[in-house]
This record gives structure tokens, C-alpha cells and sequence, in this order.
């Protein structure tokens, strides 16, 4: 199987620049203008832009699986990382092992996975270096207690990141306030706010901003590079900024929904307001300014989708009778990268800065680079060309999203894929899927190169 890519804007995270780009057996096999390649596919890309393929590292797919796989490469992701998460008093390795097999036959491209921490014991903790050999370079620990997921507190979290540290690993956080936001949700219950704005209310910006402070203190008592998932408000995003200049090695994502909605939709009633319920929740529109500053200047290095296969039937219509009764997290697993690509269309970051946040820049943090977030001979042949002429009215289904509603439909994109390849095959042509679901590989990821 071979791919020539004929007359193609190539933008990387560095350039732009004007090629054609041969695939030859899953990999990029030659780079040039006028490059002579007999191929089985040929695409004239004139007048698009071709870049590497996204990369999602934080993203839940679980049993869903297939179709949210499906639903990334319609929307021009050719990797995932998810976050695969122990069972208390079981070991880390199962489970990694659990998800393998969640994803076993199913992926429609290329993935790895995180290991969530959720029972730090000391045999669990032995295993992070036989983990990291094995490709598994990150771990995710909560601050703030979720169904099946409860918070560490300070002394497991300095052990997790010496470990890490020790392993040559990198910890990814959920960053909030779990104390705060359990007594606030306690408070609030009783009192019969039970309402989906009341959630919101329930995880303010201090909790973050408190939970990403004293992790940044206890990393670096340990010197463990640390990774916040999910930023969302400026009081947070301040304590990385001071953090990253005075050298620490701290990096952060947001993510679709706190760059492209805001909390008035809390303001629509209950199960209005469930559809966009996530932890932590929206903010409003000065912080929102202030992401997109910080995806501009640096501050935040990583757009990522934090997609939640959700539906508003049985689940986020449980929030009539109250709001810790609805699942928190939105479906975005197919929108992130047009999202982004939109944006930078129009002017709100560049087309290099828009190609290192939604992929070259995690895969440099997550040991994946420059096999993937990369254009040259030898990278993994994952591509995805943008017309950005397209001009389409997002609904509920854009980018093969299964879900019952999507936060963003009836939003405007202008430009969106015309072809998404995956390791040298098209997966994706004219938004519709038209790849084979197994076709992706488990990924062992190599040390995580954190220059970024
Ligand atoms: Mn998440």
C-alpha cells in the first residue's frame, strides 16, 4: 500500500512549506517537489494543507472502543493515550493488561495507554519501572475523588512521583481540590441545590488552582516532571506560568470545551446544562481569554479532547434528580482537531502553533515523537489533509460521533479534513470512515523526551 500526496502546503510545528509526500508501507517514505513514487492512491492536494496526524492523550474510550477510534480518525487523530485505571488491590499491569483487551480488534488507529494510580501500595508502586520498559511512560494520580478513581493524598503523591521520577517517567494529574469540592458537594445537597449549576459551583477555580499549586510543590521536592490535565481557569494557568519560567518541568493541556463554551450553558436548565458537566466544569470568558493567550505564548502546550462517550439518554437525563447522580464528562473525540483547525483558519493561533498543540508536542511528552507529531522520511505515515474550504454546520453526528447530542453542534467550521491517513492507509475520506477497525497498534512508547 502506497499514498503519493501531490502539491500539499506541509505545515509541521516548525515550517510550512510546499511538497509532495510519498507513504510507502505505513511510513513517510519520501519528502520533495516533484517526487516520483508509483503509487496504488494518489491525492492531489492543491490548495490544502497537510499535517501530521493528531495525537489524543487524554481521551476515554473504554468500551466504546471502536466507534470512538472510528470517530478520531473521521476527525483526523491517528493516536490515542488512555488512561487505563487500576483496581484497587489489584496490580498496575492488569490494569493495562484490561484495556489491551478493551481495544484488542477494535482500534481503528493507532493507541497506548496511561496507568491511573488509584491504590498506591508498595507492590503496585514496584512495578512502575517494569511498566515504563514496557511502554508505559505515564501515570495518572487524582487530587479529587471520582466513582472508582479516589484522591491520593500528599505522602502517596510524593512516593508516586519519586518512583515515576526514578523510572524516567512522567505523572499526569487531575487537578483539584478533592476535600473542597466533597465538602462544597456536601453542603450543597443538603441545602437542595441540587441542580446542574449547583455542580458547577461545587468545583471552583480554587480548588484547581490550590490542587495545582501544591502539586507543582510536592514535583518538585521529587524533580519529577508533571503533566496537568484539563486546565480551565486563569488562577491555575498563573501558578504553571510562574512554575515553567522559573524552569520546572511542569507542562499542561486545556481542552475544546473550556476554549470553545463557557459556563452560561449551566444557565439552561438541568439537562440542558448536563450535556456540558465535566470536572472541572466551564469557566467564564476571561478565562477563557486567557487559554487562548496561553496557547498562543506557551503557557499551555497541549490541546487534548478528554472525550467522554456520552449520551443525554440514561445518563446526563439523570440530572433531574440531582447532579451526582449524572456521569461528568463531554463527547469531543472527533471535534477536537477541526475545532482547532477552524481556529487557527481564523487567525487565533497559527497553523505551526495548531499542528504542535493537537499533536507534535504530545507526542514529544509522551514518548511517541518523532514516529508520530512528525512529517519526515521514516515518521509513521499518519496525515491528514485539510481543506480549508469546507465550510460545515457541526450536528450531533459530524466525524461519525455515535452520542446523542454534541456539545457543539450548530457551531460553524470553516475548513475540515478531506483525507486522514493512518500509518499509509486512508481511514477517513470526505468525513465519512473508510478504514478497518483493528487496524490500529498498541504503541510501546520510548523515554519521554519533555523538551517541549
Ligand atoms: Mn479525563
Amino acid at each position: 500500500m502506497s499514498i503519493l500526496i501531490r502539491n500539499a502546503t506541509v505545515v509541521t510545528a516548525q515550517t510550512t512549506y510546499f511538497s509532495d509526500i510519498g507513504v510507502s508501507e505505513g511510513k513517510i517514505s519520501g519528502i520533495g517537489v516533484g517526487l516520483k513514487l508509483d503509487a496504488e492512491t494518489e491525492i492531489d492536494a492543491s490548495g490544502m494543507y497537510v499535517c501530521p496526524g493528531g495525537v489524543d492523550p487524554h481521551c476515554h474510550l473504554g468500551d466504546d472502543f471502536e466507534n470512538a477510534s472510528k470517530a478520531a480518525a473521521c476527525g483526523g487523530t491517528t493516536c490515542v493515550i488512555e488512561p487505563s485505571v487500576q483496581e484497587p488491590g489489584k496490580s498496575l499491569t492488569q490494569a493495562l493488561e484490561s484495556w489491551q483487551e478493551k481495544a484488542r480488534n477494535r482500534a481503528a488507529i493507532d493507541f497506548g495507554f496511561h496507568v491511573t494510580i488509584v491504590d498506591p501500595n508498595s507492590r503496585a508502586l514496584d512495578e512502575i519501572p517494569r511498566l515504563v520498559d514496557l511502554g508505559v511512560l505515564s501515570f495518572k494520580i487524582f487530587m479529587a475523588s471520582f466513582p472508582g478513581t479516589p484522591m491520593l493524598d500528599d505522602g502517596s503523591m510524593l512516593e508516586v512521583f519519586s518512583r515515576v521520577r526514578r523510572a524516567g517517567g512522567i505523572v499526569i494529574l487531575h487537578a483539584e481540590n478533592g476535600h473542597i469540592i466533597d465538602f462544597l458537594t456536601k453542603k450543597s445537597l443538603s441545602a437542595g441545590r441540587r441542580s446542574t449549576k449547583d455542580c458547577a459551583a461545587c468545583h471552583p477555580r480554587s480548588a484547581e488552582s490550590e490542587a495545582v499549586s501544591r502539586a507543582i510543590l510536592l514535583a518538585s521536592l521529587t524533580s519529577a516532571p508533571v503533566f496537568f490535565y484539563h486546565i480551565s481557569c486563569m488562577s491555575a494557568l498563573d501558578v504553571i506560568r510562574k512554575a515553567r519560567s522559573s524552569g520546572s518541568m511542569v507542562y499542561a493541556e486545556t481542552c475544546p470545551h473550556y476554549l470553545f463554551l463557557t459556563e452560561q450553558v449551566y444557565e439552561q436548565g438541568n439537562i440542558e446544562g448536563a450535556k456540558y458537566l465535566c470536572a472541572p466544569p466551564l469557566r467564564d470568558n476571561s478565562d477563557q481569554k486567557e487559554l487562548w493567550k496561553a496557547l498562543v505564548e506557551g503557557g499551555i502546550q497541549v490541546v487534548s479532547s478528554d472525550h467522554v462517550g456520552l449520551n443525554i439518554r440514561s445518563q446526563k437525563e439523570l440530572a433531574d434528580i440531582d447532579f451526582t447522580k449524572i456521569p461528568l464528562g463531554i463527547p469531543g473525540i472527533g471535534t477536537r482537531v477541526p475545532l482547532m483547525f477552524s481556529a487557527a483558519l481564523a487567525g487565533r493561533v497559527s497553523l505551526s502553533r495548531f499542528v504542535d498543540l493537537v499533536s507534535t508536542a504530545p507526542a514529544k511528552l509522551f514518548g511517541l515523537y518523532p514516529r508520530k507529531g512528525e512529517i519526515q522520511v521514516g515518521s509513521d505515515g499518519d496525515l491528514v489533509v485539510f481543506d480549508p474550504t469546507i465550510e460545515e454546520v457541526m450536528g450531533k453526528s459530524s466525524f461519525c460521533q455515535t452520542y446523542d447530542y454534541s456539545p457543539y453542534e450548530g457551531f460553524r467550521l470553516k475548513g475540515a479534513p478531506r483525507f486522514v491517513i493512518a500509518r499509509g492507509e486512508v481511514v477517513a475520506a470526505n468525513g465519512a470512515y473508510v478504514g478497518r477497525p483493528g487496524a490500529g497498534q498498541y504503541l510501546v512508547r520510548s523515554a519521554a523526551s519533555t523538551a517541549v
